[in-house]
């Protein structure tokens, strides 16, 4: 069996040198079948090759170690065993919609120690593969199929679990690709989200494979060392240059569902003050079409931060809103059971 994290398709070229290549996708189309459960499940193989995918090829990279459901019941966080042992975090979220929107991680931990995250605190372990991160759709799935009782339906996918999605940056683009083609999940209805790396993101813009899902980009200042003190891996004019990617990136793929966002997490006293939203309106506004998401800090990964009161979150959104700039306030859910990445693997390793 399978325990070490390379691919299904990896270990299956290795068992079935010879197989044409109708009968990949023949798999791939059964891991995504509603209803399938297992290899004994795809009566469409040949017995001897079932049952060596039973003996020899995980159905699921994933277990659930952990699960935490919130008082609300809308949010459900499972903490998951891999083949290896590591561990990851995917979390299940209501959506207005009546349907589900799943938060993935792609790595385990992560290398950029953005200062109020949990798992930044962690530090990087390795990077998730294409099957660790697309089997969290499915687990959610069959996890639903259990519990008839709620809705069925997973609309949305967020990369926004633990890890920086873009140094992961082939695994995700197959995951993208394999959920386009194999689920109903569209293109508008997936988010990555990235802190900004910008050789990645000059990467993404070069790559006409590169699926057309929406992009957030983690900014949280407008101000180059206010942002380099939160986000610690920034690069030196890292703004003008994002300014210059954003520019190029909404000029090439001028159509509504590549829209990009900025994501903004509001710090009492560090960056959530008026004169600073005016600062991120100028940033926006000489950019193009963007959106500010602004997002309300629930974490408990920063003792020295804090959550901006209520008053400071109106008033910077009003003030981004004067200036003509987009903006949306991400809902916070789960925080009873600590739902922002990171925080239940980090209490663990403690
Ligand atoms: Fe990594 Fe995202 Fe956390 Fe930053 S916020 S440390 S990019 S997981």
């Amino acid at each position: 069996m399978l325990t070490s994290p390379s691919t299904r398709y990896e270990h299956f070229q290795t068992l079935f040198p010879n197989e044409p290549a109708y009968r990949w996708r023949q798999i791939v189309t059964a891991l995504y079948t509603p209803g399938w459960r297992s290899w004994t499940d795809v009566k469409n193989l040949p017995a001897a090759m079932r049952q060596a995918l039973i003996d020899e090829l995980p159905w699921q990279t994933l277990t659930i170690d952990t699960l935490q459901t919130s008082a609300a019941g809308d949010t459900h966080k499972a903490l998951c065993r891999m083949v290896d042992g590591q561990k990851i975090e995917t979390v299940l979220m209501a959506n207005a919609r009546d349907q589900w929107t799943i938060c993935v991680s792609s790595q385990v931990g992560c290398a950029m120690g953005c200062v109020f995250c949990a798992t930044g605190k962690l530090g990087l372990t390795r990077s998730l593969t294409t099957d660790e991160i697309a089997d969290q759709y499915r687990l959610w799935r069959d996890w639903l199929a259990d519990r008839p009782a709620l809705p069925q339906r997973i609309s949305n996918v967020v990369f926004m679990g633990m890890g920086e999605p873009l140094t992961n940056y082939d695994a995700v683009k197959d995951t993208l690709t394999t959920w386009l083609t194999d689920t109903d999940l569209g293109p508008t209805h997936i988010t990555v989200s990235s802190v900004g790396l910008l050789p990645q993101l000059e990467k993404l813009l070069a790559d006409p494979t590169w699926p057309s899902v929406r992009l957030a980009i983690s900014l949280h200042a407008a101000d180059g060392a206010l942002r380099k003190s939160i986000v610690p891996t920034s690069a030196p004019d890292f703004l003008p240059q994002l300014a210059d990617w954003a520019k190029r990136f909404l000029h090439a793929k001028n159509k509504r569902r590549n829209h990009l966002t900025f994501e903004y997490i509001l710090l009492a006293g560090v960056n959530d003050s008026p004169r600073q939203a005016k600062q991120l309106a100028d940033f926006v506004t000489r950019i193009g079409k963007i959106k500010v998401n602004v997002i309300p800090y629930n974490t408990i990964a920063a003792p020295d931060l804090q959550a901006s009161a209520t008053t400071a979150i109106t008033q910077f959104k009003q003030k981004l809103t004067d200036c003509g700039v987009v903006v949306t306030q991400r809902k916070t859910m789960g925080d009873d059971i600590a739902a922002a990445c990171g925080q239940l693997a980090a209490s663990e390793q403690k």
